[in-house]
């Protein structure tokens, strides 16, 4: 798989010092479950989780950026140890340069994923832009790299092993030898 991904990919992969992920059918399906009461909930892929722990330990930043405000978001991130978690914002570039000042880092340093509208800004500013196969056509026009696994699914572990392998840092890096 890795080894099938064109160089100038693996050179945007192996400059990421952030990776920005959307939360809404990136990090879930994109479905949201209400009860009865109205209290809202989500799945997370544990896959996922595992990705994201294997990046801060290469020490790889990583911030969620959602339109969406739920306290589902917050416990996950607490659980994951994602720290920059920014929720209920629709221009997602203010975030961006926030982060990015932060970090002393440029948006060519950064990865995004997302999967609809309000994250094309985001893509077209990082990078690396990553969407997901059940994303619009704008956003797959405007990425580098469309996930094969879906949002909620996988998605984000796959660009976690990319960004890991394309800087020597996967467990595996053989991932990587053919490329
Ligand atoms: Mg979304």
């Amino acid at each position: 798989m890795a080894s099938d991904l064109p160089p100038t990919l693996i050179a945007r992969a192996a400059a990421v010092r952030l990776l920005i992920c959307d939360v809404d059918g990136v990090l879930t399906d994109g479905r949201i479950y209400f009860s009865d009461e109205g209290v809202e909930s989500k799945a997370f892929f544990a896959t996922d989780g595992v990705g994201l722990k294997l990046l801060q330990r290469a020490d790889i930043e990583i911030a969620w950026i959602t339109g969406s405000r739920a306290p589902a978001v917050e416990h996950r991130a607490r659980v994951l140890g994602v720290k920059h978690v920014i929720m209920g914002v629709f221009d997602k570039l203010t975030p961006l340069r926030e982060l990015c000042a932060q970090f002393n880092i440029t948006p060519a340093a950064c990865a995004c994923i997302g999967d609809d509208l309000p994250d094309l800004p985001l893509l077209t500013a990082c990078g690396l832009a990553i969407t997901v196969p059940h994303a619009p056509d704008a956003l797959k026009e405007a990425a580098h790299y469309v996930t094969q696994k879906p949002g909620g699914g996988g998605a984000v572990r796959e660009v976690c092993d990319l960004i890991l392998a394309a800087q020597n840092k996967a467990p595996d890096a053989t991932l990587l030898r053919s490329a």
